[in-house]
Formats: structure tokens, sequence, C-alpha cells
């Protein structure tokens, strides 16, 4: 450690094919295989060096690191040497993600439901999404590319369900030159305020008519074919920054990961795929002695991997599906980029802890709202997908998957706020059919109107006043004191 508290170590890391097994040097950006076009993962050959320091020294020193005022150190880099320990402390960019809060459900909430959980709270990062753990880092490691190659231009580009784009146009804005940011996203598929983060960032936003695996062939051919930086999960330092997620999680927990269960929306699955593998860093180390279960969550209106995992081992083979509409749009996804990782991460996951601790649980659109509304109006700041968590625990308690003294810990991806829409479709019953959503009277929150205009330009101010008042009192039944 230097003076300022910024780690010494520094990994040798490299790209590895989880379809050929090939190896890649990382002094350039890769996404897939040149050999096989499989995707990647990224790995520090010197892993073995960082097993020599015990788990309880790894624990004091990332308890210590909790509380420092480096800001380098204070997002996903608390974690530095699990991350990637091969950006210099200038490379790192720090705009506040990570150390989201780890909320008890309300306890009435979690009476009524019988089940002990949390929300981890990830819509509270800079751009309200897991995103820009990723993002952080797939940054912090291409200021280091830019550092060192001299370049004048660099063109970021994603395609997006609205998140990434989001989260890739705030911190390329930040960066700034030579950075310019490109993002493309599904025309009419993106929420309102998912269209307004990039265009506020400045960013260069392109619409195309389709679905997010439309844009998605769109910006990998993009990316074999010009010179440009693509920030979609297939470039593995995002999956890496995601990591940080567990880490956060394991330390709240005081390391002890037995008995808990980590419920996660899955859409390009890179996020799932994060989830694995920080646990399974944690566990190589002995920073924890257990691992926690892992339950994805599918909508049944775009759920490829649950698909997968619903057949029997030796008949499991994998297909993409067409996506029908979900409010869980931001995993509203039916070719998931990331399936080969989360393939490779279950088998050594379920090896590790056994099976059943890595399972996809899948659930019904009405579900996944009345999750959302349900936590909402608990006092949760919970998405669409943190719906669908909540969604997916509920079905996972009623499949038996649960025991009593299980702790569930529910990833609110983003922030309720980007998917206030949805929201107001529910109250308002303006379901396009497709959604298959049908409202229901206790969870509808409508806002009352009181007197008209014709009231407010004929009375007095202070008739005015006192009508409004008795109107709402009467609507109120309030008692006189
Ligand atoms: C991206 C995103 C997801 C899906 O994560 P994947 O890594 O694509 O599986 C879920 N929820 C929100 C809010 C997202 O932005
Ligand atoms: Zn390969």
């Amino acid at each position: 450690m230097n003076n300022n508290g910024f780690p010494a170590y520094r990994g040798l890391m490299e790209y590895f094919c989880l379809g050929c097994s090939k190896t890649y040097s990382i002094d350039k950006l890769h996404y897939t295989c040149p050999e096989c076009g499989g995707v990647f993962l990224l790995r520090d050959n010197s892993f073995q060096e960082l097993m020599n320091i015990k788990g309880r020294e790894w624990r004091d020193l990332f308890d210590s690191r909790a509380a420092t005022k480096n800001i380098s150190l204070r997002g996903i880099f608390r974690f530095y040497e699990l991350i990637a320990p091969v950006v210099e402390e200038n490379d790192v960019i720090f705009l506040g993600e990570a150390n989201t809060p780890v909320i008890p459900a309300a306890r009435h909430l979690e009476s009524r439901i019988g089940q002990r959980f949390a929300f981890k709270n990830d819509g509270q990062n800079p751009s309200a999404s897991f995103k820009d753990r990723g993002m952080a880092c797939a940054f912090s490691y291409l200021k280091k590319l830019v550092r060192e190659n001299g370049w004048k231009q660099v063109l970021t580009i994603c395609a997006s369900t609205g998140d990434t784009s989001a989260s890739a146009a705030l911190y390329g804005a930040y960066v700034g030159a030579p950075v310019r940011s490109v993002v493309i996203l599904p025309q009419g598929k993106v929420t309102a305020q998912q269209l307004s983060q990039p265009l506020g960032s400045g960013a260069n936003v392109i619409e195309l008519p389709g679905v997010f695996d439309d844009c998605m062939k769109v910006v990998e051919y993009l990316a074999d074919n010009f010179r440009v930086a693509l920030l979609n999960s297939k470039n593995a330092w995002r999956i890496l920054g995601q990591e940080s997620y567990d880490f956060e999680v394991a330390q709240w927990y005081d390391w002890d990961m037995a008995g808990k269960v980590l419920f996660v929306p899955i859409g390009n699955a890179g996020n799932i795929t994060a989830v694995m593998s920080g646990f399974l860093k944690l566990k190589e180390l002995g920073i924890i002695q257990e691992l926690p279960r892992i339950f994805g969550v599918q909508s049944s209106h775009a759920d490829p991997v649950y698909r997968y995992y619903h057949e029997k081992k030796d008949r499991r083979s994998f297909s993409p599906v067409k996506v029908i509409s979900s409010v869980a749009q931001a995993a509203m996804i039916g070719n998931p980029v990331s399936f080969p990782r989360v393939r490779a991460l279950a088998a050594r996951y379920e090896k590790e802890q056994g099976s059943g601790s890595f399972r996809v649980i899948q659930v019904e659109e009405q579900a996944i709202i009345e999750g959302m509304l349900m936590a909402n109006q608990n006092g949760h700041i919970a998405c669409t997908q943190g719906g669908e968590c909540l969604a997916g625990m509920l079905r996972a308690k009623e499949l038996g998957f649960l025991e009593e003294n299980d702790t569930a810990i529910l990833d609110a991806t983003a922030h309720a706020l980007k998917f206030s829409g949805f929201q107001e479709m529910y109250f308002s019953d303006s379901f396009p059919p497709e959604y298959d959503i049908k409202p229901r009277p206790e969870y509808i929150n409508l806002p009352v109107q009181v007197l008209g205009s014709d009231e407010k330009n004929n009375l007095s101010e202070k008739e005015y006043t006192r009508l409004a008042v008795q109107t709402i009192a009467g609507l109120l039944e309030l008692d006189r004191e």
C-alpha cells in the first residue's frame, strides 16, 4: 500500500474465452473471441498470490477502507484487488456509485409475507441503476487505454434497454475528451426518463425501430468493423465492476452468507453473471465461508434462461425466445449475450454449494407490477425489476425453495421513478393487451380532483380557500377539534 491507502498490488489480467479457452492480452479491448466468437471473462493469473492473505485480513482491510476519504477507493475500488487491479489511481473514475443501502423490508410487509427480506437499493446509484457499477470499471479501464495509447478520439457505443445508455452517457460526459458517447435505443422501448438521461448528458442518441435484440446486432456489427469502444455487457470489464454488489452485500451482513438468498432479475444476464462470480471469489479467498443461494428471476414474456434451466440436465439446450412486451422492460431480452457466462458459472456454483444453490424462477407480468406496487406502497423505491425480484421471492416461497429462517436480498436494480410510466398505466388501466395485466382496485391510487375552474374563477380568494377546506375535510371525514 502506498501512503494514501491506494493498493500496491497489481494483477496479471487477461481475457479468457468461454468458447475455446484461448486467452488474450488486456492491451486491447476485446468483446468476442476472434477465434470462435465466444464471450470472455477476465481473470487475474496472480489470484493465487491473493490467497496467501487470510480471509480475516481481507475482511479487516475492506472494513477499514469503508471509511476512507480517498475517492478512488470509495466506490467499487474499495475492493480493488478483486475487481480490476490493473488500473492506476489516476485512471479511477468515481461519480458516487456503489455503497447502496440494504433496507430491511417494512415490518408490516414482512410479517404479511412471512419471510425475512431486504431490498438493496441499487437505484440509488448516480444514474439511478446498478449499471453504474460496471460503467465505473469500464471507464476506468478505458482511461488507462487512452493514457497508454495516446488516443486522440474514442467513440463509445452501446445498445440499451435504457439504463446502460443512461450510465454510459453520464460517465462519458464526465470523462470528456477524447471520449465521445453514442447510444442506440429501441424506439419507444425505453421510458421517457431513460431517454431523457443520455440526452441530458449530451450523448449522441440514435433510435432504431425494433427491440433491444435488434439494436444489439447493429452495435455488434459496428464494434466488429469500426474503431469504437463497446460498452454493452459483452465488455467484460463491466461484469467485474458489477461484482462489487456482492462484496457490499457480504460486508453488510458481516461476511456471513449462511441462509442468505439473493434474487436478481435476468435480462442480458450480465448482472447474474457478476453476482455469481463475485461470491465465488470471496469464497476462494476465504473471505466468506459459505456461498449464498442465487435465484435469477425472469418474466414469462422474456424467459430464455428460465426455459434452459427448467429442463432436466441432460436435455438442456439454449434457444433464444421472441419477447413479448414486459413491464420489466430493462430485462426484456430474448437472446442474452451473457448466457454462456451464466452456464459456466452456474456449473461452478452448484459444484461448490450443491444443487439448488442456483435457480431461475419464472414470474407473470401481473405479479411483477404488483410486486413493485406492493413494495413501494410500503415505503420502498423499487423499479419494475425490483418488483420482479419480490414476485420471484413469493414464487420461490410457493415452490418450497425458501426456508423459514432464510433472509432474501432483493436487487432493486433501478430507481422507481425511472419506471413511473408503468405505474401510471396500472393506475389508469391503460396497458395494451399484450402485457396481460388487469389492474386491481387495492393497488390503484389516483389523484382526487376537488373543485373546478368555475369555483376558482368566480369565488373570492377567501371563499375559495374556505370551500376547498370544507370539501377536503368532508372527503377525509375529519373531525373538528
Ligand atoms: C440492465 C438491467 C437489468 C438486467 O440486467 P442484465 O445484466 O441485463 O441481466 C435489470 N434491471 C435493470 C433496472 C437494468 O437496468
Ligand atoms: Zn474462443
